[in-house]
């Protein structure tokens, strides 16, 4: 028995010793140690030992066991060492290499200005709303207190999609769909793409971009109007900037204003940039109108509001000084790449 169980160890130990794969290594396991393996057999081959040496031998086989797995886990750990210090070796970076040259993208000037705005308006508390470019009548003219027969539903300037869907000429259908839901106060900014059918040219095209603000709560004044756009233009163009407001006329709003800004580029002396006025016109507002909160469902013996609209492009050209509008929009990468 003992010369058997000799046999078994050297057979094993030499086979541990040739494996030169894993895979190797479990076929020896199996074929030694497993269930059908040759020491169990010697296991089961006990009956034909005499009882008074049983223990003895049980004691041997343990042992043969004993080294025999102790050399599969020795060989098995050695062999998994070996296989991570290979895939580390392929896996070397060489950092002498010259590297490839990565060449990072450039935000857009819009979307600067874009974040620029929205940053600020999210800073007053203002929530960022966005709608359908393409967009119903209803919505784009009629709760916006803008009747059939008004000269801004001219064909000329509006693209219709069919008689009661237009690409909206404005974002302020977002403000009346906002309105309609009812969930007041309100105070939101609704930046967007709108659509009006100008001709190309420095100052016009017929897809731009505007951001409209919206608040509606109890005891809004055109106080509150005017301190929250002069905040506004103050954050946007510097500590220094003053703001004019003049008296306008837009149908979704009344009183009405349009605000100039004083020039950030002469302090208001005057110069090319503001054609010698020492003024810029940035944007349009006024409270919103009463009949325009009725049809939106609101109260207006309870509730006013005020609503404003500013360029998107407007505000690109003037901060970053572009002469042309149309640079925007041509994606000219020696343009883009200056931002
Ligand atoms: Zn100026």
């Amino acid at each position: 028995m003992k010369d058997r169980l000799d046999q078994i160890k050297k057979d094993a130990l030499a086979q541990i010793e040739a494996a030169d794969a894993l895979e190797k290594l479990n076929d020896v396991k199996v074929k030694y140690l497993g269930k059908k393996g040759e020491l169990t057999a010697v296991l089961k081959s006990m009956k034909d030992v005499a009882p008074e040496d049983r223990p003895k031998v049980g004691q041997m086989v343990n042992e043969t066991r004993a080294v025999i797995e102790e050399m599969l886990e020795a060989t098995k750990t050695k062999m998994e060492k070996a296989i991570r210090e290979e895939k580390l070796k392929q896996e070397v970076i060489d950092v002498t290499l010259p590297s490839k040259k990565s060449s990072v993208g450039h935000r857009h000037p819009n979307n600067i200005a874009l974040e620029e705005v929205e940053r600020i308006f999210v800073g007053m508390g203002y929530e960022v709303v966005e709608g359908p470019e393409v967009e119903y009548d209803l919505y784009n003219f009629e709760k916006l207190n803008i009747p059939a027969d008004h000269p801004a539903k001219d064909e000329q300037d509006t693209f219709y999609i069919n008689k009661d869907i237009v690409l909206r000429t404005q974002t302020s259908p977002v403000q009346a769909r906002v309105m309609e839901q009812g969930k007041l106060p309100i105070r939101m900014i609704a930046p967007g793409r709108v659509f009006r059918s100008d001709e190309v040219d420095a100052t016009h095209s017929p897809s731009f971009h505007q951001i409209e603000g919206l608040v509606i709560d109890k005891n809004v004044s055109f106080s509150d109007l005017k301190g929250t756009l002069e905040e506004f233009a103050k954050e946007l163009f510097g500590p220094e900037t003053k703001t004019k407001f003049r008296p306008h006329h837009f149908p979704f709003t009344e009183p009405s204003a349009e605000v100039d800004v004083s020039c950030f580029k002469c302090g208001g002396k005057g110069c090319r940039f503001c054609k010698g006025s020492g003024w810029i016109e940035i944007l349009g507002c006024g409270m919103v109108h009463p009949h325009v909160l009725e049809m939106c469902g609101i109260d207006p013996e309870e509730y006013t509001g005020f609503a404003f609209g500013v360029g998107l492009e407007r505000i690109a050209l003037l901060k970053y000084e572009i002469d042309d509008m149309r640079l925007l929009y041509e994606n000219d990468i020696r343009f883009l790449k200056q931002f």
